[in-house]
């Protein structure tokens, strides 16, 4: 029988684990931690993640805020709450929901968070902390499909690895934390030629190209990991209902499979739980205490 790598199980005993490291760390920080969130109108499944985003921070003692600008918000007005961010020692991550209306340039913006606060991981700094293979603020999706893998001691050393994407979000960090860990990486994207061909060397597959039931198991080999990014949300038939799938059809994949995540419920918790890990570290350092997470940022 195939492993199921369970994120929401995962992501509960790393939260408990949260907790009691931020009820310890909060004599001598003399605060909780806190979390900063920026969000530019009103995408509705932006609202869905950050409400998560903030039960999240509840249950483990982060002080959750949030700031909502309005949809016409210009760049100068976002660079401002920034700044005023940055200032402030009472903050120790700030995070610009994505996506942002069209006139706004994500990664500009991004550049303008100072590194130490940046929990999504996606400051070039952090990046380049990353491709160096320092210790530092990781990327969280990437982050908790490591911990993912490590939970039912997937080893990675000697591996062949595939990645399906190349984005900044999870492509491009995903390879590079395969590769500071000695697997042997292949990154494949839209441009590809013989994607069947390449995926089924894998003996972990990772799948981040965000297309509803791309991969089924001819794709696949035998007794392979599969990593499953993508989330959707397809109308059935009737159109009255929704339900959810990811890039991999795994009832197709299932019996072939050493290990696999599901959708829901096996990358996605894992990402939120990673923001939190991501924040406390933040926190930990500029109150002056010694890491205790540092594990989890590979
Ligand atoms: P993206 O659209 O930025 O990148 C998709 C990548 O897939 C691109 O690099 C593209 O080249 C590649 N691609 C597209 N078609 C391909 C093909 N036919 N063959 C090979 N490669 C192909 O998406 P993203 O931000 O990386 O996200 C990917 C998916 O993961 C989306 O479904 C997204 O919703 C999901 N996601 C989930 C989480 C989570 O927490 N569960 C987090 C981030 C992203």
């Amino acid at each position: 029988m195939s492993i199921k790598l369970d994120g929401k199980k995962l992501s509960f005993e790393i939260q408990e684990r949260l907790r009691d490291e931020v009820t310890l760390g909060i004599n001598n920080a003399k605060r909780a931690p806190s979390l900063a969130v920026i969000r530019v109108g009103d995408d509705p499944a932006s609202g869905v993640y950050i409400n998560n985003k903030e039960k999240a921070c509840k249950r483990v003692g982060i002080r959750s805020l949030v700031f909502h600008l309005e949809s016409k918000t210009n760049m100068t007005n976002v660079e401002e709450l920034i700044n005023k961010l940055n200032l402030d020692d009472k903050i120790d991550g700030i995070l610009l929901q994505l996506p942002l209306p069209e006139k706004l340039d994500p990664q500009k913006l991004i550049s303008k968070i100072i590194p130490s606060k940046d929990v999504d991981g996606l400051h070039e700094l952090n990046v380049g902390k990353l491709v160096k293979n320092e210790a530092g603020l990781r990327s969280c999706t990437p982050a908790g499909i490591i911990n993912l893998l490590k939970s039912q001691k997937i080893d990675i050393q000697g591996k062949r690895i595939v990645v399906i994407g190349r984005s900044l979000l999870v492509g491009k960090p995903i390879s590079l934390m395969v590769l500071n860990l000695n697997g042997t990486v292949t990154i494949t994207h839209s441009k590809t030629k013989n994607l069947q061909e390449i995926s089924k060397e894998a003996d972990i597959l990772i799948v981040a190209a965000g297309k509803p039931n791309f991969i089924d198991s001819n794709f696949i080999k035998k007794g392979a990991v599969v990593i499953d990014v993508g989330i959707h949300r397809l109308k059935n038939l009737n159109n009255a209902t929704t339900q959810l799938c990811g890039d991999v059809v795994l009832k197709d994949v299932i019996s072939k499979v050493f290990a696999y995540t599901p959708v829901p419920g096996g990358v996605g918790p894992m990402t939120v739980t990673m923001l939190l890990v991501n924040t406390i570290f933040s926190w930990q350092k500029r109150c002056g205490i010694s890491s205790t997470v540092e594990d989890l940022l590979p």
